[in-house]
């Protein structure tokens, strides 16, 4: 799970960062509200941690535009304590929380996990189906009856996208953010590499799935199963 900080209390930032990778979770930082936006339209984040007070655009026209631009992603205010009155303001512009600073490092952590649970696509991640294929998060292994092979932490990752946006092609640029993030020197190159790789794996477990090369657009699975049985 990805998610942006957009905070210009560099120190406070930094913290929030540490304390969301120490859970599991990837985090990027941005300091103004501009390249904030900029970050949260790419639409690679799950959750986005806003705060109110920003340079060059503050935090309620970031969540405004964003919401103008049909985003959905959740949306967690920080704010801080003289600006509670601002609440219901932020509120009806389309935010799903807020957190008044100073705050918990635990109350932090509960609030991105209740918003990580109003997305869909984020719950029952721990075990996803697609045709003959079984994806569990636990063990990191796919597996299609009583084969099963285990990913690792890339592969994981790409597959549960594949998965996650069945019948959608994504493209190379979308699983590059998402995996390896907009600040890593990855390139196109690597998704190829990571896409080899499960395709092995799915040969391997003798699956009916397929992973699609849509040329010059991306990748998207396909269940090939015929009605032989
Ligand atoms: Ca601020």
């Amino acid at each position: 799970m990805r998610i942006l900080i957009v905070e210009d209390e560099v120190r406070l930032a930094d913290t929030l960062q540490d304390l969301l990778e120490i859970e599991g979770y990837t985090a990027d930082t941005r300091h103004d509200g501009e390249s904030g936006l900029d970050e949260a339209l790419t639409g690679i984040y799950d959750v986005i941690l806003l705060d109110v007070m920003l340079p060059r655009l503050d935090g309620f026209s970031v969540l405004r535009r964003l919401r103008e631009a049909g985003s959905a992603v959740p949306v967690l205010m920080l704010t801080a304590r003289s600006e509670v009155s601002d609440k219901v303001q932020g509120l009806d512009q389309g935010a799903d929380y807020y957190l008044t600073k100073p705050f918990e490092p635990r109350e932090l952590l509960a609030c991105v996990r209740a918003l990580a649970r109003r997305q869909p696509e984020l719950r029952n991640t721990d075990m996803l189906e697609f045709g003959d294929l079984k994806l569990e998060k636990s063990a990191f292994t796919l597996s299609r009856g009583e084969r099963s092979v285990r990913l690792s932490r890339k592969e994981f990752d790409m597959m549960e996208l594949l998965m996650l946006n069945r019948n959608l092609v994504l493209t190379k640029e979308k699983l590059l953010l998402k995996i390896w993030g907009y600040e890593s020197d990855a390139e196109d190159n690597n998704v190829e590499v990571y896409i080899s790789f499960l395709r092995k794996k799915l040969d391997h477990l003798h699956s009916q799935v397929k992973i699609k090369t849509i040329r010059m657009v991306g990748y998207c699975l396909e269940d090939s199963a015929s009605p032989e049985k």
